[in-house]
């Protein structure tokens, strides 16, 4: 595995390896890796990928003033090693200062699917992502890119970007890695208390009992959002941000589940804000 810290190298060095036949795959990530992130790169090599370019880069332009880009888990040796063992072929860690040598003028802003769910709560933050991950498509140019679905609005928003704009890169989306209690991986995993972390499985099991409500014949949104509500706020250390049930294309309200539907959540456990989501299915099964 190469690592490499410079845009130029970094160009330099995918030329060569760029070649007739071959697949570029890219897994943007901002490191302190976990199984999530690996799932996405295992994924990209199954595709038949050559070179497995990942990136770690904690993109300032994506945190709001209040929010956790300091002290953001970063552990580059770990990292290494991690991305090494998992295949990666290229690893680029470029700098703050490699990305943004000046302050940046252009924004690349989507808009709509962008205004709800973690846009409502976090201003500007997919104006953060989608203009660092247009750079890092430039500069990496790949083939496929690997997405979690973890951050599903994220997804919707890179996916709309490259086709409003004619990106060149397929947007691949990945399953929800989780641990063995359901709590789906993530990187400010590490910032929960024991206490809040035995709690947080309580996401998980409002998502399953979504799910077995609507695989039961549920279809009012109001039914599900209620319950779901109501079970996340038994865990006393919990504190709603959102509970969504949304068009799982547009991210619109819905009201009702006939079609797949997206049930969306993010909530507070202390300072630490962890999201997750399940799409709802409905089935004739149990009418
Ligand atoms: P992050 O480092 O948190 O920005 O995540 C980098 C990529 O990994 C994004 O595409 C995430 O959606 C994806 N990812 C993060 N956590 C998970 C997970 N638990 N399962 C699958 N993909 C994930």
């Amino acid at each position: 595995m190469r690592v490499i810290e410079t845009i130029s190298e970094l160009r330099r060095h995918l030329a060569e390896l760029r070649g007739k036949g071959r697949r570029v795959g890219f897994v943007p990530t901002m490191g302190y890796l976990h199984d999530g992130h690996l799932s996405l790169v295992r994924t990209a090599k199954n595709n038949g990928c050559f070179p497995v370019v990942m990136s770690i880069f904690v993109n300032p332009l994506q945190f709001g003033p209040q929010e956790d880009f300091e002290r953001y888990p970063r552990d580059l040796e770990r990292d290494r090693r991690l991305a090494e063992a998992a295949g990666v072929d290229v690893l680029f860690v470029p700098s703050t200062e490699e990305m943004y040598p000046r302050p940046i003028r252009t924004r690349v802003s989507v808009r709509d699917v962008t205004d709800r769910l973690c846009g409502r709560s976090r201003p500007g933050h997919f104006d953060g992502v989608a203009t660092v991950v247009t750079k890092l498509f430039q500069i990496v140019q790949p083939d496929q890119a690997f997405f979690g679905a973890k951050d599903y609005q994220q997804v919707q928003v890179v996916r709309i970007m490259t086709e409003d704009l004619n990106m060149p890169v397929e947007i691949v989306a990945c399953p929800i890695y989780r641990e063995p209690d359901g709590l789906a991986m993530s990187s400010r995993n590490v910032y929960l208390s024991p206490e809040e972390r035995k709690q947080a499985s309580v996401l998980y099991e409002a998502l399953r009992d979504a799910e077995e409500r609507v695989r039961n014949g549920e279809r009012k949104g109001a039914v599900i959002v209620q319950a779901a509500r109501e079970k996340i706020a038994s865990r006393p250390l919990a504190r709603i941000d959102y509970i969504s049930l949304v068009d799982a294309d547009t991210l619109e309200d819905v009201e009702s589940i006939d079609k797949p539907t997206l049930l969306a959540l993010a909530v507070f456990f202390g300072k630490t804000r962890l999201i997750d989501n399940t799409v709802l299915i409905p089935t004739t099964i149990g009418r």
